[in-house]
């Protein structure tokens, strides 16, 4: 063979050449990375609008952070950790786990720090991106790894601005704020909120919570695994293994099958809740006022088994009179009373149906995402959506964020996406998009089965969109997995 064959005949088991941008550094956009390079797919940058790496992690730093999915499911599969300290370790030791893996698997090198994607054009057969410092790329593909929970909401209260105290979302903790001593008003009762207040109460002169809706709980217990057990996770490859996969099989057949319509399993957990209810708060009229009056897991289900002992402290006051306004002495409820306060957090959510924005992205012929979401956030399959070809998302409309550890979804969502490129790769098509009917009627099915599921029946959450759908999977685990096994190809338009 002569070299000009030879280096043909490379061109062609090499593929054809990509270039990807990965958009954010945080759990899926770590995971893109490393899978890209294991594929061989070396030519990528990652976009971080913040100057670390993390998502959610590096952004939440409040007192009392972490993770309700156990630290042994909520890891990379390939990346098991014998060392985690507790069954849902704290938020710091996530963080250590995100960045030492960026460390392990090199990945770091690849990212470009304070880099925010403003805007991604799809443009002769290529994504041609703007970034915030002022330089642009031009890529074959796009993978965006943006997060759900990145969008504080700010609580819409007269007289916020007017707080004279440190007033901050609880995804912008001051550093080095030191409590102790202070009075400290909390607003909100959704996880935030629940796993604040037990772990300031022992150290403040008195915490205030301001609940709008009750919640209810589900008491799990955090235990910290011994030395002992660390070792044997350590010496152990096939310990660590089937810990995952055993926590992974609980989840499936008992939260994820009650949120979606399994009777017996909702009925289960109902008892739960409201023997945990009845049984730690001791006070009736508490009680009462702590008794949600909308099903259990309706809202996001809160696990904790710290927050009704710390509430009963004597420093610990539960406010359920409604805010009148915010003063600079404190907060003044619909009854007249002043609570005044030090310190006021505002853990009042996200806003979880700003799916990357506000990066302006424009599709096949001008089609902008506006305009394809401007009655709703729908995608085929979460992952991709018609009209935007050669652009995929993790995590992105109606993944299954509440119902599994997304560390899991997003590594199943990226195996099928890698199937998509990999025709990209080998030069089977040069592009690749939905169909906007395989979405239409993939879209008309989640709503349908929508309807089963526990999350329409009667509560205010961030689940629900603007219409009241919820962004979220309406089917079981097992469903979700053979939609994710591989691309039903009648679904795409592949353009060679
Ligand atoms: P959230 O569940 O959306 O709760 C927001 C809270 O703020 C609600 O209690 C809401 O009241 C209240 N609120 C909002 N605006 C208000 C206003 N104007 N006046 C009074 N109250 C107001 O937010 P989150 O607690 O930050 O949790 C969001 C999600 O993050 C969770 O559901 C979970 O998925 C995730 N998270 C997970 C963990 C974990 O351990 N894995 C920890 C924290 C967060 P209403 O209920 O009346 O709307």
């Amino acid at each position: 063979m002569s070299t000009e064959e030879d280096s043909a005949a490379n061109v062609a088991a090499a593929g054809r050449p990509l270039r990807f941008a990965v958009i954010g550094a945080g759990m899926s956009g770590i995971l893109t990375a490393i899978k890209l390079q294991e594929a061989g797919l070396d030519d990528f940058t990652i976009y971080e609008k913040a100057g670390r790496l993390g998502g959610t992690w590096r952004d939440n730093r409040y007192p009392g952070l972490s993770c309700d999915v156990p630290s042994h499911l909520y890891s990379y599969s390939f990346a098991l950790n014998p060392g985690w300290s507790r069954w849902f370790s704290p938020g710091a030791e996530i963080q250590a786990y995100f960045e030492g893996i960026a460390k392990t698997y090199d990945v770091e090198r690849r990212i470009r720090f304070n880099a925010e994607v403003t805007s991604a054009t799809y443009s002769n057969g290529r994504w041609q991106l703007e970034i915030g410092d002022g330089t642009s790329d031009s890529v074959d593909v796009v993978i965006a790894a943006t997060g759900v929970l990145h969008h504080p909401v700010y609580p819409d209260i007269e007289g916020l601005d007017s707080f004279a105290g440190p007033c901050f979302h609880s995804a912008r903790w001051q550093d080095g704020l030191d409590l102790a001593g202070k009075r400290i008003g909390i607003i909100g009762t959704g996880s935030t909120a629940i796993q604040i207040l037990p772990a300031i109460v022992d150290e403040v002169a008195k915490v205030s919570l301001f609940q709008r809706t009750a919640q209810w709980i589900l008491p799990l217990p955090n235990p910290a695994y011994s030395e002992q057990e660390k070792t044997a996770f350590r010496e152990s490859s096939t310990l660590m293994r089937n810990t995952y996969l055993h926590l992974a099989e609980r989840f499936q057949n008992t939260f994820a099958r009650a949120v979606v319509g399994d009777a017996q399993e909702m009925a289960k957990l109902e008892a739960a809740c409201e023997a945990n209810l009845r049984d730690n708060i001791a006070d009736e009229e508490l009680r009462r006022r702590l008794t949600p009056d909308y099903k259990v897991a309706c809202k996001r289900l809160i696990m904790s088994d710290a927050f009704y002992p710390a509430i009963q402290q004597p420093n610990a006051e539960l406010v359920t009179g409604g805010i009148e306004r915010i003063e600079p002495g404190g907060v003044r409820t619909t009854d007249g009373v002043l609570h005044e306060l030090d310190v006021l957090v505002l853990a009042t959510g996200f806003d979880g149906h700003a799916f990357m924005r506000p990066m302006q992205v424009t599709g096949r012929d001008g089609l902008t995402l506006d305009d394809a979401w401007a009655d709703a956030a729908e995608a085929y399959r979460s992952v991709a959506l018609p009209g935007f070809p050669n652009f995929f998302m993790l995590a992105g409309p109606n993944s299954p964020i509440g119902n599994f550890s997304l560390i899991m979804i997003s590594e199943m969502q990226l195996a099928y996406i890698m199937q998509l490129v990999e025709l990209l790769r080998r030069g089977d098509a040069r592009e690749i998009a939905p169909k906007a009917d395989a979405t239409a009627r993939f879209n008309a099915a989640i709503r349908e089965a929508m309807k089963g599921t526990v999350w329409v029946t009667g509560c205010r959450s961030w689940y629900l969109d603007k219409n009241g759908n919820p962004a979220m999977w309406p089917w079981t685990f097992e469903r979700f997995e053979a939609d994710m096994r591989a691309p039903d190809l009648t679904e795409f338009e592949l353009v060679a």
